[in-house]
């Protein structure tokens, strides 16, 4: 089974969705191993986003991550990469497909609700960002 790393983001945190968004998870097969609610600093969600530091919206984004608390997650199933990225939709809720998390919850590009690792690397990365090995079993 493949793990892969999800942020439940500031804007969905706020509107209460947690329950919402972790039911469209596990109604597609992925099983929530690791979870916990943090309100990362500014500094924090750069680090995490810093392979989009060139992109005119790191400021906004960093400030959005940081402005409220998150839920940090890993889910496990089988392709959990590719699965929660169709789950999730496409990054801008109004071309998300009916039925997924953004075209459901997201407010806008940058207020999307739900971050997805892309690839097995940076899913392996980002788990060890957030999770020590003891948190993982
Ligand atoms: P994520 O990495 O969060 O799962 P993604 O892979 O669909 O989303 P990326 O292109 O990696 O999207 O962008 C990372 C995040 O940056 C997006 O989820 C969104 O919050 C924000 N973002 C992307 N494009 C824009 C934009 N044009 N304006 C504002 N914020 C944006
Ligand atoms: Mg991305």
């Amino acid at each position: 089974l493949e793990r892969t790393f999800s942020i439940i983001k500031p804007d969905a945190t706020k509107r209460n969705l947690t329950g919402a968004i972790v039911k469209k998870f596990e109604d597609a097969g992925l099983r929530v191993v690791a979870s916990k609610r943090i309100h990362l600093s500014k500094a924090q969600a750069g680090e995490f986003y810093k392979v989009h530091a060139e992109r005119p919206f790191y400021d906004e984004l960093c400030e959005f991550m940081a402005s409220a608390p998150i839920v940090a997650q890993v889910l496990e199933g089988e392709n959990a990469i590719a699965k929660n990225r169709e789950v999730m939709g496409a990054t801008n809720p109004a071309d998300a497909a009916a039925g997924t998390i953004r075209a459901e919850f997201a407010e806008s590009v940058g207020e999307n609700s739900v971050h997805g690792s892309d690839a097995p690397e940076t899913a392996k990365e980002e788990i060890a960002y957030f999770f020590s090995g003891l948190e993982l079993v």
